[in-house]
């Protein structure tokens, strides 16, 4: 069976809830012009502050939000953090984990992202579980042990059972902001090489119905060379998920 679509729009520290409610505002309206097919699934992960007002902004709207992080404890004393069950009050329905922000900027091991993993699936929101190699890796003919690592430690305290239970991002560290993209090829020999990572850890069937992203400099002009690989599955869009009019041509030409 062919495995849906999923556009998800990262904003990262951007975008206040005045500008999240104009840009929704803007989406509803393409939208209303040009709908995407109901096969694909569209989301987006604001700033925390932004969520509420992105949440009741959307109505009826088929996006799904998302968080950009979660800690892996229910409550209690950790200063700055957030819990599962507050991201599904305000009605995210993902949460992305392991982005390589969090990994390189802010210090996050595989340990903290695999508990978080498992928490977020116990809130009952999907975990969207980043992987990539930065551009030494890469050249030094590592991505493969390097993207593998991060999947198996990724994933240390929760199996998915089923297909719908976890979506991978492939982001290669040196494509994220940067407007360097992989190649179409790129793009799916790692995550063709993820998927049987993955059917090694969690079974063939399972492997088969995970839903695998690529990351790392969409475009509405490259989205849909990218789409057309096997095993890409959709996109974790930054810099281009700002902007309601590119977003909207991205999940276009992603629904092919
Ligand atoms: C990201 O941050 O997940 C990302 C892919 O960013 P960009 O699209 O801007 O490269």
């Amino acid at each position: 069976m062919a495995r849906t679509p999923f556009v998800a729009g990262n904003w990262k520290m951007n975008h206040t809830r005045a500008l999240a409610r104009a840009w929704c505002a803007t989406f509803r309206e393409l939208y209303a012009a040009h709908p995407w097919p109901a096969e694909v699934e569209v989301g987006v992960a604001p700033p925390f502050t932004t969520l509420e007002a992105l949440h009741d902004a959307l109505g009826k709207l088929p996006v799904l939000l998302g968080a950009q992080n979660a800690h892996h404890e229910p409550k209690g004393a950790f200063t700055g953090e957030i819990a599962p069950d507050m991201l599904v009050e305000a009605g995210c329905a993902f949460v992305i984990l392991g982005h390589s922000e969090r990994r390189h900027l802010f210090g996050e091991p595989d340990e903290r992202i695999a508990r978080k993993v498992a928490a977020v699936r116990r809130a009952g929101m999907t975990p969207v579980l980043c992987v990539g190699e930065t551009e030494p890796e890469r050249d030094e003919g590592r991505m493969q042990a390097v993207v593998e690592s991060q999947l198996r430690k990724g994933l240390e305290h929760f199996r998915p059972a089923t297909g719908d239970q976890l979506v991978l991002a492939y982001e290669p560290v040196w494509a994220i902001g940067t407007g360097r993209t992989a190649t179409p090829e790129q793009a799916q020999d790692a995550q063709r090489f993820l998927r049987d990572a993955l059917a090694g850890l969690c079974g063939a069937p399972v492997a088969h119905g995970v839903r695998i992203l690529y990351g790392g400099s969409v475009t509405p002009a490259n989205a849909a060379t990218l789409i057309a690989q096997p095993d890409v599955d959709g996109f974790l869009v930054g810099g281009a998920s700002l902007d309601a009019g590119g977003f909207h041509k991205l999940v276009l030409a992603a629904a092919g």
